[in-house]
């Protein structure tokens, strides 16, 4: 039997097949640029003979009705999934589970109407995510569907970090607090991390910075997360490629007052055009990498700023805990560049952070353990995999006595 992993975004549709008993990848693959003139469907899998294989499909998809049966027939046309019956769940990711969920559950209309009162939570990624469980459940009815949801890892924060000084009645009627995100991700390096150092997850403290696109830190201890520094919204805590990260709130008065900008005007600035990009221009860390070793200045303080922001969450995080185990690079930037793992860790010595140069700049497809002997706390670099999280929750949730 087989598990399929389903990640529906605005305008794409990210999918993986694993077989059930081993979790090993069958294939996996992505539609982009759904609802645009022109789609772009791509499959990575391996064929009979156990040959990689790589399809590429370019054709208006119109929606994600359209999108899921591209994939269907694709995966059918090339017999690697040929009967919906071969499905023993379909795991969804799903953005923003509030606090409603903690785990993994099995999805039915009424945990359907929940995900859809979260919209307001999270309105870029709860509509996209009900899209594709809708669209789904019509096309595969007899086969269950599990939900993940990108907060649950988050949920055991206690009430002192997940609060805001804000006054309580927002928690009460708006529930403004701290929710979290890339919980999966968090929670997948962190188990990896406890594996790979033969150690019991739930007697370890580990700091986990998850550095993408979009950029956080977790803390935690004795495999529960205690604290995470995305907030309300992916918008709080470290520098981001577009996203501002933390700032002073009164900034947003101040631009309100004296340059009349609108609220939607705000959302686009802190969300698409500040973090890194708002300081050099470009994204993409590795553009700003290679502009930095050419010597462009407006490159190398973009780098500065984000490495600066994220030291202090390592120190932040480490006083949280009450020092570390472990501490963990994962996401593009994470796993990748070791000149942001080593400035972002200069002079950490003081708090048990001693990387070893040489180790930080060696390349591993698997796990890279990049401390010097002497450090206290273990420092790794996780490759991350949610689907691959997402698969093991949706078995786990399949397979509970309770069913
Ligand atoms: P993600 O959102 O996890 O896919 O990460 C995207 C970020 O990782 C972008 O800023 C990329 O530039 C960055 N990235 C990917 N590969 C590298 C690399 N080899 N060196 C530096 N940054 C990288």
């Amino acid at each position: 039997m087989k598990i399929l992993v389903l990640n529906a975004g605005s305008s794409s549709l990210k999918f993986q097949l694993f077989n059930m008993l081993d979790l090993s990848s069958l294939a996996s693959g992505v539609i982009e640029q759904i609802g645009e003139a022109q789609g772009h469907a791509r499959v990575e899998y391996f064929d009979s003979s156990g040959n990689g294989q790589v399809l590429e499909v370019r054709q208006s998809v119109p929606d994600h009705r359209s999108g899921m049966e591209l994939m269907a027939k694709l995966l059918r046309d090339n017999e690697i999934l040929t009967e919906v019956s071969e499905l023993a769940g379909i795991g969804h990711r799903v953005v923003h589970g509030g606090e409603l969920f903690h785990e993994p559950v099995l999805i039915n209309d009424e945990v359907i109407e929940v995900i859809k009162e979260l919209v307001p939570l999270a309105p870029l990624h709860n509509p996209a995510n009900i899209t594709g469980i809708e669209v789904a459940m019509e096309q595969a009815q007899n086969i269950p569907h599990v939900a993940v949801f990108d907060t649950a890892f988050h949920q055991s924060i206690p009430e002192h970090a997940y609060l805001y000084a804000l006054p309580y009645r927002l928690y009460e009627e708006q529930k403004i607090r701290r929710y979290g995100f890339h919980g999966t991700s968090h929670h997948y390096v962190s188990k990896k991390a406890a594996e790979y150092l033969n150690r019991s997850f739930d007697e370890m403290k580990i700091i986990s910075l998850h550095l993408g696109n979009g950029a956080s830190v977790a803390a935690i201890n004795q495999g529960k997360c205690v604290d995470t520094s995305m907030g309300f919204t992916p918008l709080e805590g470290l520098v981001m490629g577009t996203r501002s990260g933390d700032l002073d709130p009164a900034i947003l008065f101040y631009l309100a007052r004296e340059t009349g900008m609108t609220i939607a005007e705000m959302d686009t600035l802190l969300n698409k055009e500040s973090g890194l990009k708002g300081i050099c221009g470009n994204n993409d860390m590795r553009t700003i990498g290679q502009r930095a070793e050419r010597g462009d200045a407006k490159a190398q303080l973009a780098i500065e700023i984000f490495c600066y922001r994220l030291k202090k969450y390592v120190g932040a995080y480490i006083a949280a805990l009450g020092g570390a185990d472990c501490l963990i690079f994962t996401g593009g930037i994470g796993e990748n560049d070791s000149r942001v793992r080593a400035k972002s860790l200069a002079n950490l010595d003081v708090l048990g952070l001693a990387l070893d140069t040489k180790k930080n700049n060696s390349r591993t497809d698997t796990i890279l353990e990049i401390q010097k002997e002497e450090s206290r706390c273990k420092i790794l670099v996780v490759p991350t995999d949610e689907e691959f999280e997402i698969a093991t929750q949706t078995v786990e949730r399949l397979t509970l006595p309770s069913l």
